[in-house]
């Protein structure tokens, strides 16, 4: 990447970058997230961890606005998520995100998958778009397989390809959901490659896994959720070794 782009990420750094103050969401009878405090700083790499169906992928639904909130703010560099319409596109376009499953689009060709987005919401031209997705493919270290499709790739392969589709946007933040739990074991280790890379970089990342290992390696911080609240958090070093609350270490003792 050239200094001019990678100049984004960088500038700032420290600097709140997604704050969520007060937040409450609740699917009916549920509470799913319980007045989450949560500042993610420029640069920061933020993992959130917690049983299943404590509300992890809803904080990071809300932070993209996949999910509305009931109460509550969530600002992104210091301006509050857009309700709907093009704002909200364009904010969709600030914030990358990752899923379990890789979402690319079956019918069309890994480059494609890569410049639709650039050339549809950001409205950059073909050839531009198409050079910049490969420099992201050759990133990822899938640049060989630009004319191929989806279903032509290994899974480990198809996340590299949908982790280069949501930076070709220039996001601010990238969110990850648990983007190694569909994974054969041995391909996890080249997503998870990708993503320390990308954290050493100077990316803001937001990442949702049960990788200890990268938690330990790449997070800035470990936020620790339980039944729709964050329970604790802190520096990996201290969590991992020093966990204050009963859930976290009953956690802790059935997945290390
Ligand atoms: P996690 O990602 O930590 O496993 P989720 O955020 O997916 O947890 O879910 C938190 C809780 O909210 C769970 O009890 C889940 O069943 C519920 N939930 C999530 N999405 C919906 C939805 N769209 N409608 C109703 N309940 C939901
Ligand atoms: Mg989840």
């Amino acid at each position: 990447m050239t200094a001019q782009e990678t100049a984004p990420v960088s500038a700032g750094r420290g600097e709140p970058l997604v704050v969520l103050d007060g937040v409450q969401k609740h699917f009916g009878q549920l509470h799913a997230l319980k007045d989450i405090e949560l500042t993610v700083k420029r640069g920061e790499v933020v993992v959130v961890i917690g049983p299943s169906g404590s509300g992890k992928s809803t904080l990071c639904r809300t932070i993209n606005r996949l999910e509305t909130v009931d109460e509550g703010t969530i600002t992104l560099d210091g301006k509050p998520l857009p309700q709907e319409g093009k704002a909200l596109a364009a904010l969709r376009a600030e914030v990358g995100m990752v899923f379990q499953s890789f979402n690319l689009f079956a019918h069309k060709t890994i480059l494609e998958n890569v410049t639709l987005g650039p050339i549809k919401v950001r409205g950059i031209k073909k050839d531009e778009a198409e050079r910049k997705a490969r420099e992201l493919l050759d990133r990822v270290g899938v640049g060989h397989q630009a004319e191929k499709y989806p279903a032509q790739l290994s899974g480990g392969q198809q996340q590299r390809v949908a982790i280069a589709r949501a930076l070709a946007m220039d996001p601010k933040v990238m969110l990850f959901d648990e983007p190694t739990s569909a994974l054969d074991p041995e391909m996890i280790k080249e997503v998870l490659d990708v993503m320390v890379d990308l954290a050493q970089q100077g990316m803001t990342m937001v990442v949702v896994t049960h990788e200890m290992g990268f938690a330990r390696t790449a997070a800035d911080r470990v936020v620790f959720m339980a039944d729709g609240a964050i329970v604790e958090e802190g520096t990996p070093e201290e969590f991992f070794t020093n966990p204050r609350s009963d859930r976290a270490k009953d956690f802790l003792g059935k997945i290390l």
